[in-house]
């Protein structure tokens, strides 16, 4: 239906990841087909689209990272690269007949809520919409994070950010320069390392790592696979089992991590003869504090004759030279950023203006907040999918997508029942109420253990991170609780006073 040149659709998802993708599939398992899939690319994928740098592959096993209503028999490896799960998620959307609901090259640039009619105007690159309802799935590690060092403008050579990989440019004998040690950055270094010229990794702080158990899936296991489902299923099972059980370390009894820290010390020293490098390689804070990365390459890349490690953050720039904090300088043709995303400022907050006028940035100036992740006050019909507080230290992401998932679907039926024209919007009192509960958990977590990590935002509050089991999040995302909501009707229209003329005529 178009309502002054504008489609109106009973729900409009922005962004075509996992977290769109899955909202889609289970929108149209709930019977409901009037809605559209808003992306700003040309193509589906999200993090698995974007990030094609060399090396890039999941961290999670793939058997517990894809969708459990769509298990997928033939992942090649235990943990899979990134071709094949854009791969995957292109198949799951066709599928799933997902296709007709795609909007590609659709950026939504503003979305504003109408407290007359009880819709969303959206805003988007190709064209407006309104919606009953908005399904954000924006992902949290979407928008590149460029620190703004000086000089950066006036550097020569070739400049991208991990997640913006240039194939047309060249690595081979250059002089390149790696900024950051988080997940992107360790799969980047043993993959460019045997081509660059000289590779310079600047690491502000070591991370902890851990080593990847990754192997081919052998053609028997993916036969078992596909002819006995059940035995993909155990093996999901026992992925999944494995990491419930270390989720009370992270949360609970953080000085237990103690003897991960002395296996990730051994893997170490297995791969660094150097005591004085392995000095520098060794963290000072509290395994799972950053999150802990899985690599086998990364620690023997560092010892390569044409590597050079410089502890030290990027302080500066001066043409082709990169001047770090302790003053060391190295010139370079190419700088390669790993820093990481805009985690704690969600960038569509600044485009989503609520009931109030005021923005969800504005609202979220002293720290995101959502209920149950999902919800923010004074956002009627607005759910997350991967909001504040639902990110996790130690398991697959598609965990908890899915349990916000079933809230969606919840939500959906929620607002059929009460019928009409009828909006929800959280009680700021219940967003309040659950947001205390988190962040009280969170002061005995591993996460708040002193380290400086992108789970925490500039108050130094972790607004990312969810402080429990990924059963206990299913569980408290199963059903809307209507008490946690003001149902919001139309304003009654006035009634028109009838001018006196006309009631004398009536006479
Ligand atoms: C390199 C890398 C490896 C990772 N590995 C793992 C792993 O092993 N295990 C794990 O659990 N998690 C991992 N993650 C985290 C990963 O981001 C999530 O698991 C998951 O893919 C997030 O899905 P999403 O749909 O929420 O977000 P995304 O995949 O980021 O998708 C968001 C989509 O929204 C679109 N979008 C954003 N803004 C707008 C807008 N204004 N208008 C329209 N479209 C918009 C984007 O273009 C994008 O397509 C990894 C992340 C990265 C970067």
């Amino acid at each position: 239906m178009a309502e002054h040149g504008r489609q109106h659709v009973r729900v409009a998802v922005i962004g075509s990841g996992f977290g769109g993708l899955g909202a889609a599939v289970r929108l149209r398992r709930e019977g409901i087909t009037d809605f559209v899939v808003l992306e700003r690319a040309d193509s589906v994928g999200g993090t698995w689209r974007d990030n094609t740098y060399p090396g890039c592959a999941c961290d999670v096993p793939s058997h517990l990272y894809s969708f459990s209503f769509a298990p997928n028999p033939a992942w090649p490896r235990s943990f899979s690269g990134q071709p094949h799960i854009r791969a995957y998620l292109e198949h799951v959307t066709d599928t799933f007949g997902l296709r007709p609901h795609l909007r590609f090259n659709s950026e939504v640039q503003q979305l504003r809520w109408d407290p007359e009619a009880l819709h969303w105007e959206v805003v988007t690159a190709a064209g407006d919409y309104t919606a009953d309802v908005v399904v954000s799935a924006t992902g949290p590690l979407s928008d590149p994070r460029i620190p703004d060092v000086p000089g950066l403008d006036s550097f020569p050579g070739k400049v991208f950010h991990s997640s913006r990989w240039d194939h047309d440019y060249d690595l081979r004998g250059k002089r390149v320069a790696m900024i950051g040690t988080g997940a992107s950055a360790i799969q980047i270094v043993p993959a460019v390392q045997p081509e660059a010229g000289r590779l310079t990794l600047f690491q502000r702080t070591p991370p902890w790592v851990l080593p990847r158990f990754d192997r081919p899936v052998s053609a028997a296991e993916r036969y078992l696979h596909t002819r006995l489902p059940a035995t993909a299923a155990l093996r999901r099972g026992v992925l999944w089992g494995i990491r419930e059980l270390q989720v009370s370390n992270f949360t609970k009894r953080p000085e237990r991590m103690r003897l991960v820290e002395k296996l990730s010390l051994t893997h170490l020293r297995r791969a660094v003869a150097d005591p004085a490098l392995r000095a520098r390689l060794t963290p000072d804070y509290r395994i799972g504090c950053k999150r802990i990365l899985l690599s086998n390459d990364y620690y023997p890349a560092l010892t390569r004759p044409n590597v050079d490690l410089v502890s030290a953050g990027l302080t500066a720039i001066r043409g082709s030279t990169l001047v770090a904090a302790d003053g060391t300088e190295t010139e370079a043709d190419a700088i390669v950023f790993g820093t990481g995303f805009r985690v704690t400022d969600m960038p569509i907050g600044e485009r989503v203006t609520g009931a109030d006028g005021r923005t969800l940035a504005e609202h979220w100036k002293g720290g995101m907040a959502a209920l149950r992740g999902a919800s923010a006050a004074g956002f009627p019909n607005l759910l997350f999918v991967i909001g504040p507080n639902t990110g996790l230290g130690n398991s697959s992401m598609i965990l908890i997508i899915e349990s916000q998932l079933n809230y969606l679907a919840d939500f959906m039926r929620q607002l059929d029942t009460l019928g009409g024209k009828a909006a929800l919007d959280a009680r700021p009192s219940a967003v309040n109420a659950w947001n205390r509960g988190l962040q009280r958990r969170m002061e005995r977590t591993v996460w708040n253990a002193g380290c400086q990590s992108w789970y925490l935002d500039e108050h130094g509050r972790n607004t990312v991170v969810w402080p429990g089991t990924t059963a206990e999040f299913r569980r408290v995302t199963r059903r809307v609780d209507l008490a946690e909501y003001q149902v919001l009707r139309p304003p009654r229209a006035p009634r028109r006073a009838v001018p006196a003329a006309a009631t004398e005529a009536a006479r």
